[in-house]
């Protein structure tokens, strides 16, 4: 097997996502090339050579790619990509963007939400927001595998030597789409939600917006935690739709995964499979999510979060 692994980076900063790639792959005997695409990708490459498992780190640098537009993209790393039997991308936003562009310009089908490799054409991949497994025979020639790297233990970091790390020539300028304004939505001093070892995420039943700021936002700032949310939660105007779990959002595999008010709808659920432990907050004692939990805590968000606060300090 001759891997391209595309590597999620965001501020000059690799992607924990790109450790556990390496890990779906560990148990194979195969060469595995690491590509960093984007602008100022020194730090980025660097870590990525550091890490084990890493045959060569493979660098695509330019201020044409300085905003990590998949449209912008998509060309090179499919020229790239043309040389191997697999390419493998991860479930993140970007990566989720640029797999289907890559696969189509390859001339092949992707297969997404990949949780096992059995092989080097058999695959195992999540359906029904998690709740049918399905194993697959893939048949093409390149492979363009969409991960869920939350099933993945990640490989171990550093090993002793870097890998080697190739600059490669920029393709032409595509000026299919621009940037025109990035707004990051606040998750002031928490971590990202996607690498984040403890995530705290609110439903519907914390009631409101308010409640979000004044109860789930200092427990997720007390445990040095992302903060997160159900869809429906978002809907209601509660938290920022950038905080979504789940399906259609980010897939988390923190150590600690704190649910307060979520009911634990599958499409949720696809999202928090990969979390260590579970502890829910819940009204209602016969919410799915809290058969699930390691802990279940039955009570009412509004008086259960401030006596938790306190116990904690915050
Ligand atoms: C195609 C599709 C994709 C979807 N993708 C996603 C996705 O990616 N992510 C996602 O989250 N959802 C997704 N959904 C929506 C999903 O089906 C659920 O509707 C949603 O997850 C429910 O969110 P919730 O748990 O906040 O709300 P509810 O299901 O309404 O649950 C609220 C919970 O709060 C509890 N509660 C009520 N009052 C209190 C209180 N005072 N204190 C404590 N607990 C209380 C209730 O007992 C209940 O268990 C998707 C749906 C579809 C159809």
């Amino acid at each position: 097997m001759k891997i391209l692994l595309v590597a999620d980076h965001d501020e000059g900063m690799l992607s924990p996502l790109c450790a556990r790639l390496l890990g779906a792959v560990r148990a194979f005997d195969a060469h595995v090339d690491v590509l960093v695409a984007g602008f100022g990708c020194e730090r980025v490459a660097a870590a990525a050579a550091g890490l084990a498992g890493v045959a060569r780190v493979r660098v695509l640098d330019d201020a044409r790619y300085a905003d990590g537009l998949p449209e912008n993209l998509a060309m090179m790393v499919a020229q790239i990509a043309a040389a191997y039997s697999h390419v493998l991308f991860s479930s993140s936003c970007v990566a989720r963007r640029l797999a289907p562009r890559v696969a189509a310009m390859l001339d092949v089908a992707p297969m997404t939400g990949v949780v096992a490799l059995l092989g080097a054409d058999r695959f195992v991949r999540a359906s029904h927001a998690g709740r049918v497994l399905e194993t697959v025979h893939c048949a093409e020639p390149v492979k363009v595998l969409g991960l869920q790297a939350a099933s993945f233990t990640p490989m171990p970091a550093p090993r002793q030597a870097p890998a080697p790390i190739e600059p490669l020539a920029s393709g032409p300028e595509m000026g299919v789409s621009r940037r025109l304004a990035q707004q990051r939505v606040a998750q002031a001093g928490l971590p990202a939600l996607a690498s984040a070892r403890v995530v705290v995420a609110g439903g519907l039943g914390l009631g409101s917006a308010e409640a979000f700021g004044r109860l789930l936002l200092p427990l997720a700032a007390r445990l040095g935690a992302a903060a997160g949310a159900t869809q429906a939660a978002i809907a209601a105007g509660f938290a920022p739709a950038a905080w979504l779990i789940g399906q259609a959002g980010h897939v988390v595999a923190p150590e600690l995964y704190v649910a307060v008010g979520i009911s634990g709808a599958p499409e949720h659920l696809a999202g928090v499979r990969g979390a260590r432990r579970i502890v829910a907050i819940n009204a209602d004692a016969s919410a799915p999510l809290m058969a699930l939990a390691d802990l279940a805590c039955v009570g009412e968000a509004e008086q259960t979060l401030p006596r938790l606060l306190e116990v904690l300090g915050a």
